[in-house]
């Protein structure tokens, strides 16, 4: 089978693999849409993980079975599903203990594009898959749908680890397609002041629409400054990290109260260490949590999200702003992501 992959750190490119074999447990999926991701980014030009071989890339896929493995229960071969980015291993002790995105290890639920082949290749394989497959819910477009396997699971996972609550004031910091699903998590959850950080006037756009009261540019100057101003000086209740830069961690520790909260979802791409500056936490008593956590998987998960869109209360068409169509324009799509012109939001490939 053909496959668009990393072939190492800095290089792509299409190769020839044998089709995966299907495990007791496991099943076989060849993808319908899939969308490349701003982490493939990090994994391929910014090396994050190190180094990999012929490692096909990719993993945020709406598929059909193609073959399922003799103990798995609730699939067949021509179901549609969604394919969450990370499927974890749910008998792992990590899992157990309701880490399920470190089973095996840290950061090892995420799989795809990162220990095995992604989902960019003609087919690919899914452990677990009665654990890890969603059913794709009828009238939920397959393209929209893509955007449940990682942006809104991600995105609403940055509000689980801030922990917004009704009336809190909340930044979200960074609204490329995780930090505007960011935005939307935290208008479901009743956040009262929703400061949204970006520049790019077409994301800009959709964090008003989904709930987004005021924008910070963080290229208008410092974005600590323009919140204090928002806020009077009190700051705020909770921050959602879905960008930046080095400086973005201090940021959001110095406009942060004390009792606040910090979900960081951004991945971190370079570089040893952040910096936590040492007075705005309060000398480290200030009682300012930071967080930051992989985004769960599993089935449940994956169902439940899915019938927030399957209902109408969160409208996924506005983050795709690049359709492409076919399997070998998954090249395209890759290459837009990584030169992220200023119109792009998040691109996406059906096949024919
Ligand atoms: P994008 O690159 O599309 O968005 C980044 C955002 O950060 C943009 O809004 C950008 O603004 C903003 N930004 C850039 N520089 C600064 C700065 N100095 N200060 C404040 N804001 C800034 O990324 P994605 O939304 O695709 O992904 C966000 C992150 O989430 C990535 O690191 C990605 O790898 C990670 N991720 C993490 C996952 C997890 O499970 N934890 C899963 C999936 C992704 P502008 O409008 O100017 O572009
Ligand atoms: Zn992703």
């Amino acid at each position: 089978m053909k496959g668009f992959a990393m072939l190492c750190i800095g290089k792509v490119g299409w190769i020839e693999k044998e089709r995966p074999a299907c495990g007791p447990l496991d099943a076989i999926v060849r993808p319908l849409a899939i969308a490349p991701c701003t982490s493939d980014i990090h994994t391929v030009w910014e090396g994050a993980i190190g180094d990999r071989h012929n490692m096909i890339l990719g993993h945020e896929a709406v598929g059909e079975v193609v073959e399922t493995g003799a103990l798995v229960r609730d699939f067949k071969p021509g179901d549609r599903v969604i394919v969450p980015a990370i499927t974890p291993d749910w008998n792992a002790p990590e899992s157990q203990r309701g880490y399920s995105m470190h089973s095996g290890g840290m950061l090892a639920g995420w799989k795809f594009s990162n220990f095995k082949d992604g989902v960019f290749g003609e087919y690919f394989h899914v452990n677990d898959a009665d654990g890890n497959l969603a059913l794709l819910p009828e009238g939920v477009d397959i393209a929209e749908a893509t955007m449940l396997s990682d942006m809104v699971p991600t995105g609403f996972h940055g509000v689980e680890l801030a922990d917004v609550q009704f009336g809190d004031d909340v930044v979200v910091i960074g609204i490329g397609p995780v930090g505007l699903m960011a935005v939307a998590g935290a208008a479901l959850r009743g956040a009262a002041n929703l400061f949204a950080v970006g520049s790019r006037p077409n994301c800009v756009a959709a964090a008003r629409g989904y709930g987004a009261t005021d924008i910070i540019n963080y290229r208008d100057g410092s974005i600590v400054e323009q919140v204090m101003e928002k806020t009077h000086g009190r700051g705020v209740d909770r921050v959602v990290i879905a960008g930046g830069d080095v400086n973005t961690m201090r940021e959001a520790v110095i406009m942060l109260k004390p009792g606040g909260c910090i979900g960081n979802v951004n991945y971190l791409g370079s570089g040893d260490s952040i910096g936590i500056p040492r007075i705005d936490w309060g000398c480290g008593m200030g009682h300012k949590t930071i967080r930051g956590g992989l985004m769960p998987g599993g089935r449940v998960r994956m169902e439940k999200l899915a019938e927030l869109v399957r209902l109408g209360r969160l409208d996924l068409a506005p983050l795709l702003t690049h359709r492409f169509t076919g399997f070998d324009k998954i090249e395209d799509a890759l290459t837009l992501m990584h030169e992220k012109p200023r119109d792009l939001i998040k691109p996406v490939v059906v096949m024919e």
